[in-house]
């Protein structure tokens, strides 16, 4: 089987899954306890958090160690709203957002906050124009995505940072950084984000762990109240073993960047050359999208069904994102695009990862054409 499913989950570095079982047999003091198990475990904290942060380009202290990126959007959107709410009491985000991005937002909202969701274009992008239409004198936060999960549209979130920091210095800017970390390169340092969210099973990490960068001298509400861990903003004892193997997966993710960038464009370049050749198909990723992700559509084909002949065939691919996978709805994210109902309800997204060669590349398209005749001589 080839798995084709990276903006879903990602298969775990061998490495980094070893490293969970090996802090998890032998590190499994409390790293607030003060006797010698709980301080080692808290080294090993304070050394995944020097790693991440390096990896990141930021200072330690800057990175809480959260469940996951679903937590760390929560953690930034609400915990903003809730701090600041004496400022001002609106947000602004774009429409093709994850749920976990908009839901918050809506909660916001459900609680006597107003928020503009700026509509996209053709290509999934928000423009920083837009954006600054946008603010108004009680707008408190701004959240955009770098990398769109389910067509891999990239946003133009430094320009927006830089013209935020410039225009309305105030106004606090969140970044969904979950698909682009590892894949395109982007400061932290310099580019106006105040708060950047990740999750370590995209990056070939552990799942139920992940990050949020909350910029030096930012104070959040925190949405967990208790022992005060990380830094008071998630209260609870630290998943050690999870945040070892998180830091390595990102120190991996950093390193190999601009390799893993420059192969993973090769492959998505044969994969479009070769989808082009596919009459009735249409692309729905921009041509400047990320190096990874590749959604298409096949108006009048059940998208289910060409995923499960593709899976008879050897390849694991998805209809559009994992979290909404298992609705029948069109994709909404297509449908913010201005795609009809038709392309919107038969797409397939294929998401690589740094594995993959040429070859996987061919075999899936093989199997891309014998399934679609299938499918056709069935209609
Ligand atoms: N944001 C984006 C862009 C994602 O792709 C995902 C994972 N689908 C998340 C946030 C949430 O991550 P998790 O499910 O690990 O909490």
């Amino acid at each position: 089987m080839i798995y084709f499913d990276h903006a879903a989950t990602t298969p775990p570095y061998e490495d980094v899954a070893k490293t969970v079982a090996e802090v998890m047999a032998r590190h499994y003091g409390n790293p607030s306890s003060l006797h010698r198990l709980g301080e080692e475990s808290a080294k090993l904290l304070d050394k995944a958090r020097e790693v991440s942060a390096a990896a990141l380009g930021v200072r330690p202290r800057e990175i809480v160690f959260t469940g996951g990126a679903t937590e760390s959007n929560n953690m930034a959107i609400k915990g903003v709203a809730l701090q600041f709410a004496g400022r001002g009491k609106h947000l602004i985000t774009a429409a093709t957002e994850h749920p976990s991005v908009l839901e918050s937002v809506k909660q916001m909202v459900s609680w006597g906050w107003e928020a503009t969701i700026l509509p996209v274009d053709g290509d999934g992008c928000v423009t920083v124009d837009q954006v600054r239409a946008a603010l108004r004198p009680d707008t408190v936060l701004v959240s955009v995505m770098h990398i769109n999960n389910e067509t891999g549209t990239v946003q133009p979130v430094e320009e927006i940072g830089r013209m935020l920091k410039t225009v309305a210095p105030r106004v606090m800017f969140h970044v969904d950084g979950v698909q682009g970390f590892g894949k395109l390169p982007l400061s932290l340092a310099d580019s106006g984000i105040d708060l950047y969210g990740l999750s370590a099973h995209k990056l070939r990490g552990p799942k139920g762990v992940g990050l949020l960068y909350v910029r030096e001298g930012l104070q959040l509400a925190p949405l967990l109240a208790g022992g005060g861990q990380e830094g008071g903003y998630r209260s609870g004892t630290e998943n050690i073993p999870y945040i070892v193997a998180f830091s390595k997966a990102l120190r991996l993710a950093a390193e190999g960047r601009e390799a893993r960038s420059t192969k993973l464009y090769r492959l998505r370049e044969r994969l479009t050359r070769g989808l082009a050749e596919l009459t009735e198909l249409t692309v729905n990723s921009p041509a400047q999208g990320a190096p990874h992700i590749v959604h298409f559509s096949y108006p009048g084909m059940k998208a289910e069904a060409l995923l499960h002949m593709l899976e008879e065939e050897g390849f694991f691919v998805s209809t559009r994102s994992a979290c909404s996978s298992k609705r029948s709805e069109p994709s909404r994210v297509l449908l913010a695009m201005g795609k009809s109902k038709e392309v919107a309800s038969s797409g397939i997204r294929i998401s690589l990862g740094d594995e993959h060669e040429e070859q996987d590349i061919d075999a899936l398209l093989a199997a891309l054409r014998q399934s679609v005749k299938r499918l056709q001589a069935l209609r």
